[in-house]
């Protein structure tokens, strides 16, 4: 299986990139924002138990979420590959993908971490708020996303790094100049 983890910071462009990713390498995308989202918009007791947390911009406990993947992986079965989109987001996260994933005979084959000054990320979000009728997307909960990405989520760059599977990748210019610099890299350990 291929697998990658696309990471950064809120607003960094994961979702996007991972829109043509999936197209290019055949991957199945899991994005924890997007499922959790349908959980509120479903009124599930995980979405009532989630928005709590996603409203002040703080993570969702672990174990919430380390239960919805696993879920999520058994329900998928046998595909060729998988991109992981905000998740994981703390070292415990990527431990247990890790866990998760040796019992499917597989791994993270790469993490893809697309760097994007702070500045940049909270102009984008801003301007994403105008239209995407997220409650996080103001500037209070942006700032607050922001600084939990730099003292919770950051730290998973590290466990990566260990692994030899990180690949920092410049996220500011074109979609398509950094799409292509995502794909050199995936393609390079294919
Ligand atoms: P963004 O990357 O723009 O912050 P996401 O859709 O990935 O957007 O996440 C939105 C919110 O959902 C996060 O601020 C957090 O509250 C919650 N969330 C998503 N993924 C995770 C995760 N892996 N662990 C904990 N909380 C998560």
């Amino acid at each position: 299986m291929l697998n990658v983890v696309i990471f950064g910071p809120p607003g960094s462009g994961k979702g996007t990139q991972s829109e043509n990713l999936i197209k290019e390498f055949n991957l199945t995308h899991i994005s924890t924002g997007d499922l959790l989202r349908k959980e509120i918009t479903g009124n599930t007791e995980l979405g009532f138990l989630a928005k709590k947390y996603i409203d002040k911009g703080a993570l969702v406990p672990d174990d919430i979420i380390i239960g919805m993947i696993d879920n999520y992986l058994e329900k998928i079965g046998n595909v060729p590959g998988v991109i992981f989109d905000g998740f994981p987001r703390t070292v415990e996260q990527a431990k247990s993908l890790k866990e998760m994933l040796a019992t499917y005979k597989t791994d993270v084959s790469i993490m893809v971490n697309l760097e994007v000054p702070k500045e940049e990320l909270v102009q984008r979000l801003l301007k994403r708020g105008e239209t995407s009728g997220r409650s996080d997307d103001n500037l209070e909960t942006i700032e607050k996303r922001i600084s939990v990405y730099e003292e919770q989520t950051a730290p998973v760059k590290d466990f990566y790094a260990k692994e030899g599977k990180l690949a920092s990748i410049k996220g500011v210019g074109t979609i398509n100049g950094i799409f292509a610099e995502i794909s050199k890299a995936i393609t390079a350990v294919k």
